[in-house]
């Protein structure tokens, strides 16, 4: 049973970027991995997930009940399998985070979290004190591994595979305690800022609500989704599920763009794993240019409204 499975994230309609993440992870491990994919009508998604390289089998669950990421419901099925894996991997991402730490205590294990590189079987690393230190985690051997794997720490795994889809009944009822209410999300047809390949982000120097416009719309001239630091944040300038750092969304990117944003420790911590960091400030001696690949000492209202023309 030294076997992994990954649970597989989706909308509804596409699987998240984050389960190929994960297969890199399993396939760092070093033993067989399946994906799990949980919903309703989600044939599509399944043959998403066959397609992931290295995947040895899919499992899908399809049931009414599961068509919304209520982790009481989710975590249910994943325990009905679990005695066939030794490690049951979930990404770092909102969904896993309130998934895996119920399964964990469903199979009275801890959880080990946000895995960043893989050292042995039951030997991972990750990142603690906003990025300063990485600690060794050793699990024990005698029990199954439940996890949450860093998702701005893995490429995705590619998409030549061909799996094979195996279908099943769900094993347990619809909790009767919790139900699905609705989902408001932000950004509208933005991507989302956990996986979109390009990110534009700013900070307190935009000063405004309003002047965070010129920011959305440079973002979609280039389809890229939109990140700020916590003092644009706490400014009210835009939502809090847009903060980018150690106390907002850690994002890998290929590409980041910071306008007007200082490049604290907290912020850099949730970006040092993008692709390609470029940065626009009007102070030279700004620690973002430490980690910039691309640095642009400049006033960001006057190259933003550059960057639009040349774009549109
Ligand atoms: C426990 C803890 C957790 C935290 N978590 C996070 C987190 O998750 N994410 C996060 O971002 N922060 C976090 N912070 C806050 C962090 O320490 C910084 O205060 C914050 O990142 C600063 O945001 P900023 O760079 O937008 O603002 P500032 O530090 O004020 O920087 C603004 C920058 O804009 C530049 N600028 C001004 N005007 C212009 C202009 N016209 N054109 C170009 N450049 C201009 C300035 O030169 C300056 O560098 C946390 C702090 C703590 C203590």
């Amino acid at each position: 049973m030294s076997k992994t499975l990954i649970i597989a994230e989706h909308d509804g309609s596409n699987l998240n970027p984050s389960t190929a993440k994960c297969a890199s992870c399993a396939a760092a491990i070093g033993q067989d991995f399946d994906i799990l994919v949980m919903g309703s009508s989600v044939n599509a998604i399944a043959e998403q997930a066959a397609a992931i390289d290295g995947a040895a089998g899919v499992t899908v669950v399809d049931a009414e009940n599961l068509a919304n990421p209520l982790a009481v419901n989710h975590a249910a099925e994943v325990v009905a399998l679990a005695e066939s894996y030794s490690h049951i991997l979930g990404p770092s991402t909102t969904y896993g985070r309130d998934l895996m730490p119920r399964i964990a205590a469903l199979l009275g294990v801890n959880q080990v979290s946000d895995i960043s590189t893989v050292e042995g079987s039951h030997h991972f690393t990750r990142p603690i004190y906003a990025g300063n230190a990485i600690v060794d985690v050793h699990a024990p051997e005698n029990v199954t591994v439940v996890a949450t794997v860093r998702v701005a720490s893995w490429k995705a795994a590619g998409n030549s595979g061909s799996a094979a889809i195996e279908t099943r009944s769900a094993s347990a009822p619809a909790s009767a305690n919790t139900r699905y209410v609705g989902l408001e999300a932000g950004g509208g047809e933005r991507p989302d800022l956990q996986s979109a390949p390009r990110v534009v982000s700013a900070g307190r120097a935009m000063a405004s609500e309003e002047n965070f416009e010129m920011v959305y719309e440079l973002a979609d001239l280039i389809g890229a989704g939109v990140g700020a630091s916590r003092a644009a944040v706490d400014a009210g300038y835009c939502p809090n599920d847009m903060q980018v750092g150690q106390t907002g969304k850690i994002i890998a990117p290929d590409l980041y763009i910071a306008f007007g944003i200082s490049g604290a420790i907290q912020h850099i911590t949730g970006i040092k794993d993008a692709g390609t960091i470029v940065a626009v400030n009007k102070d030279a001696d700004a620690p973002i240019f430490e980690v910039a690949d691309i640095g642009l000492v400049a006033d960001l209202f006057t190259v933003i409204p550059e960057m639009k023309q040349l774009l549109s």
